[in-house]
């Protein structure tokens, strides 16, 4: 019962701190909104006991578990449905499990469209993407990599080049499709003409800052161990 009376006391202010957040401005609302997800994540950040107990996992039970979280989130997004949005940024980012876009962004209402491939590589497929959403109305363009990319790792490794050669050729040749990219007509014309901005930057993966230029490596991270395979970043 003392339970009960706890639960119904927390959901109580819970309820008189979001009627709170009403009532101030719309800024205030978005970084308090910003605060309660940065909150949620730092609950879930450090389980690592929540999946360690479980190592000799099945993949079917993995799956289990995943599509079980997923029928969880799912009902709660169907009785909260999410408002539509419509991007003014697109980003090109790795794949890297580290990086959250919604962090990086420090928003989670969705104005961004999202490209994601292994070593930020920009194929012709996600240049088409890319350009569909200029036309689409996107004024900004975030071309990415980040730090200690596996990708970016196995291009620099003799042996594993053999193993991954189209992976490692994409990563190789990115360059030359990010200025392949910009000289398609409709991206220079919008460029020229002032109504499309193209950034390349570095995410440091450690803080989610985007910057200009690849941050050093910390000074005390260990080397890969010989032979171990690189996480799939
Ligand atoms: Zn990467």
């Amino acid at each position: 019962m003392k339970r009960v009376l706890i639960i119904a006391a927390g959901l109580a202010g819970l309820a008189l701190l979001l009627l709170g957040v009403m009532t101030v401005s719309p800024r205030t609302q978005f970084v308090m909104g910003g605060a309660l997800v940065n909150a949620g994540f730092r609950l879930q950040d450090p389980l690592h006991n929540f999946d360690l107990e479980k190592p000799q996992l099945t993949p079917q039970e993995v799956w289990a578990e995943f599509k079980q979280q997923n029928d969880l989130s799912a009902k709660v997004r169907e009785q909260f449905p999410r408002s539509t949005e419509h991007p003014l940024v697109a980003l090109l980012v790795c794949m890297d499990a580290r990086i959250d876009t919604s962090e990086l962004a420090g928003d989670t209402r969705r104005y961004y469209y999202v490209v994601r491939t292994a070593g930020s590589v920009l194929g012709p497929e996600e240049q088409e993407m890319l350009e569909l959403a200029v036309l689409n109305g996107v004024k900004v363009l975030v071309l990415t990599r980040h730090t200690d990319c596996a990708a970016e790792q196995v291009a620099a490794d003799p042996e594993k080049r053999e193993q991954f050669p189209r992976l490692s050729a994409a990563v190789n040749e990115r360059a030359a499709r990010v200025a392949e990219f910009l000289k398609r007509p409709l991206i220079a014309e919008r460029i020229a003409k002032g109504e499309l901005l193209v950034e390349q930057l570095f995410i440091d993966t450690r803080s989610d800052h985007l910057v200009a230029e690849e941050p050093p490596p910390p000074p005390t991270a260990a080397p890969t161990a010989a032979g171990q395979a690189p996480t799939p970043h």
